[in-house]
């Protein structure tokens, strides 16, 4: 930031002590600040008008002349009216002050004057308290009127009028101050030839099958100075020109992200000697021999993205994207016997305990039988060291939290991975990496993430994506439903558990039915659901139960002793069971778009047709357009990028900290060109 733009705001003409305090409810401290304060929308308030045309009610600017003005005082000269009439040579204008007599010293007849307002009556045409702007006779360009003008966030203390003035000439006095952070980026850019090849390369096979080819033409802010764009940011000439001058201040923030990517990832590169761990397939022969399915193309192509991740001497840094039910899992197990087999242990971190007890028990089935150890380590379990005697001096962990306490060691710690990773928080990730010497990491996530998302927030890791589901999965219907059904759907659950099906029942809290939104809590339903499902047997899950009361429904669900799971969103992530086709989810308005696909993944799990019923306590509009998307497709990047449109990145982010959160002008909703233009600038530089 060069000197002059860091100065405190006081330093500006006009702006004093006491203004200090309200700039600062606006985030603005020095000029750099107020000259990036965004406008909230923009008003066009060009002459188009003449007084002839003026339309009651419409707010219009129009230029004439004062021909005549007065001022009227009433009862004893405590009311007062200040009227000047206003000539253009098509009609006249009334405009009206109340109790402001003062105002007769500032108008002379002969002025010419910019009235901005609407009209309030016809004959004679009238304005009360309209905008005004003398025409200086040194032909001065006007900042009030006669141009698009600046609309901005206020705070009590300070006029938009006001606002806008210092804006204006804080532009006049420092706008020559504003210097390019990133010119020689973008010169690059603007050079332009096979733009979007670089990008086009980077991207892996299984990332370029599910996203469009990128735009090859130069992004039109990129000819844009960044002083240029602040000017038009507040006083743009055209209205476009402020989206346009946006988008060139989005792109400088993109680019700061991306490079301090870089900067992360060199530092690593330069750092970092992880050990080989790409195995020597003599455990997996045997896992994918006893697996019962042969691994999908998506899931050998990711494997072998892993493979040569795991074979170089800097450590892996990747994401595994899949929609749920795309069969993560077996990528994660053969991605540890990977390491397992080159003498490494493995730290496998989940978010949920039932989620930890799942993956152990299919690990535990799964590898023991080739002689690995497989321990579990819950806030509440802790599976005794295995005495086992084993082949290898390697061995896999799996665990939550837990794994990050300082009572949890680990030797040799060769890769790390992370399930559902938008549970856990950057530092988490960081301090279990931090218990090997940087060890490998994959992190796996089921809720598919935008790719603006995967530019910016997940820039630093390298992508796989699971494209296909593996075949032979029933279908899932999906249907949205008004509380009045709920007869009719319980009906229907019990067909389907008659069938020897099982279903799952959310509800969106614990206890307590709030009344006031109507939301309902799954203990207060027990018993009403236990009654409507008889005789078919039911038991409830929810956040509140000891690890071992979880685990003992579980058991019970998974070995159809309960034929239905009355559950809060604990069953979100992960939970397996195939023989289970039906959901039910109460509130389902109270819950995001991402988060019902989640939940909607534990079913469609087997062959069987499943069906999932969204029951909406208020179907609003909102809320129905909202759940129709979930009605209308299966596919979770679609149904992330339009929950990312509707609720804006929050909950597609979780705990997942960065960066991106800081944007000013950048909006992860819109801006995937500019995010991967970003990308490619810093990729090619
Ligand atoms: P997610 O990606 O949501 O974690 P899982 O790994 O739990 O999905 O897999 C969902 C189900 O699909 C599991 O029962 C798993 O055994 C099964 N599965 C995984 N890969 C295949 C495959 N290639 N063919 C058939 N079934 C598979
Ligand atoms: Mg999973």
């Amino acid at each position: 930031m060069p000197a002059p733009l860091a100065r405190p705001i006081t330093a500006l003409r006009g702006v004093g002590p006491k203004h200090v305090e309200f700039f600062a409810k606006l985030g603005i401290a020095t000029v750099q600040d107020l000259l990036l304060l965004q406008p909230r929308r923009h008003e066009d308030r060009r002459t188009g008008w003449s007084i002839g045309q003026l339309k009651l009610k419409v707010p219009a600017t129009v230029l004439g002349r004062i021909v005549a003005q007065g001022t009227n005082f009433y009862s004893k000269k405590t009311k007062s009216t200040f009227e000047f009439i206003l000539d253009d040579g098509t009609g006249r204008l009334h405009c009206r002050w109340w109790n402001l007599p003062w105002l007769a010293d500032k108008f002379r007849v002969g002025d010419e004057v910019f009235v901005h307002g609407k009209l309030l009556s016809l004959k004679p045409r009238m304005m009360d308290h309209p905008e005004t702007e003398i025409v200086e006779s040194d032909g001065e360009a006007s900042t009030h009127l006669h141009r698009i003008v600046p609309v901005y966030p206020l705070t009590e203390g300070l006029s938009q009028r006001w606002l806008r003035g210092l804006m204006w000439r804080t532009l006049e006095e420092y706008g020559a101050q504003i210097l390019e952070r990133h010119g020689e980026l973008l010169a690059r850019g603007r050079g332009g030839a096979g733009l979007g090849s670089g990008l086009r390369a980077r991207v892996t096979a299984t990332e370029a099958a599910s996203s469009p080819a990128p735009n090859l033409d130069p992004n039109p802010a990129l000819s844009l100075s960044c002083s240029a764009a602040i000017r038009s940011l507040h006083f743009p000439a055209e209205l476009p020109d402020a989206e346009l001058a946006r988008q060139r201040l989005a792109l400088d923030e993109f680019l700061d992200l991306q490079l301090a990517v870089r900067a992360r990832r060199e530092k690593l590169l330069a750092n970092a000697r992880s050990q080989p761990c790409k195995g020597d397939n003599h455990l997996i022969r045997p896992f994918l021999a006893q697996l019962g399915f042969p691994l999908t193309d998506s899931q050998t192509t990711v494997l072998r993205e892993i493979r040569a991740d795991l074979a170089r001497g800097t450590p892996m840094r990747r994401l595994l994207q899949g929609d749920v039910g795309a069969g993560k899992t077996v990528v994660a197990a053969c991605t540890a016997l990977m390491a397992l087999e080159s003498g490494h242990s493995v730290a496998l971190m989940a978010p949920t305990e039932i989620l930890a007890e799942q993956h152990f028990r299919n690990f535990t089935r799964w590898l023991k039988p080739l002689g690995v150890r497989v321990e579990l380590r819950t806030g509440s379990r802790k599976t005794a060291p295995n005495s086992q005697l084993s082949t290898l001096n390697s061995q896999l962990f799996i665990g939550t939290h837990a794994l990050i306490e300082d009572t949890f060691t680990v030797e040799r710690l060769g890769l790390v991975i992370i399930d559902e990773q938008h549970k856990f928080g950057v530092a988490q990730r960081e301090r279990l990496l931090r218990k090997g010497h940087y060890p490998h990491l994959l992190v796996m996530t089921a809720t598919p993430i935008p790719r603006t998302l995967g530019l910016t927030v997940y820039g630093d890791l390298d992508v796989s994506v699971i494209a296909h589901l593996p075949p032979g999965r029933g279908a899932i219907k999906t249907f949205v439903r008004g509380p009045e059904k709920l007869p009719k759907v319980w009906t229907f659950v019990r067909e389907r558990l008659a069938e020897g099906r099982q279903a799952y029942i959310v509800y969106p809290r614990v206890e307590d039915t709030d009344l006031k939104t109507g939301t309902k809590a799954v203990m207060a339903e027990f018993e009403k659901l236990a009654k409507e499902l008889a005789p078919h047997r039911v038991a409830l899950l929810h956040g509140r139960l000891s690890a071992e009361e979880k685990e003992s429904v579980m058991a019970d669900f998974r070995a159809n002793r309960v034929q239905a799971l009355l559950a809060t969103s604990v069953i979100e992530v992960g939970v397996d069971v195939a023989n289970a086709t039906v959901m039910v989810i109460e509130n389902a308005e109270q819950f995001g778009l991402a988060q019902l696909h989640q939940l909607r993944g534990r079913i469609g799990r087997g062959a069987h047709d499943s069906w999932c019923v969204l029951v909406a306590a208020k179907l609003t509009d909102d809320a129905r357009a909202r759940l129709k998307v979930l009605e209308e497709t299966t596919d979770g990047f679609a149904i992330a990028e339009a929950d990312l449109r509707l609720r804006g990145p929050g909950e597609l982010l979780g705990q997942a900290q960065s960066g991106a959160q800081q944007f000013r002008f950048a909006d992860l909703t819109r801006d995937l060109e500019l995010a991967k233009l970003a990308r490619e600038l810093v990729t090619r530089a």
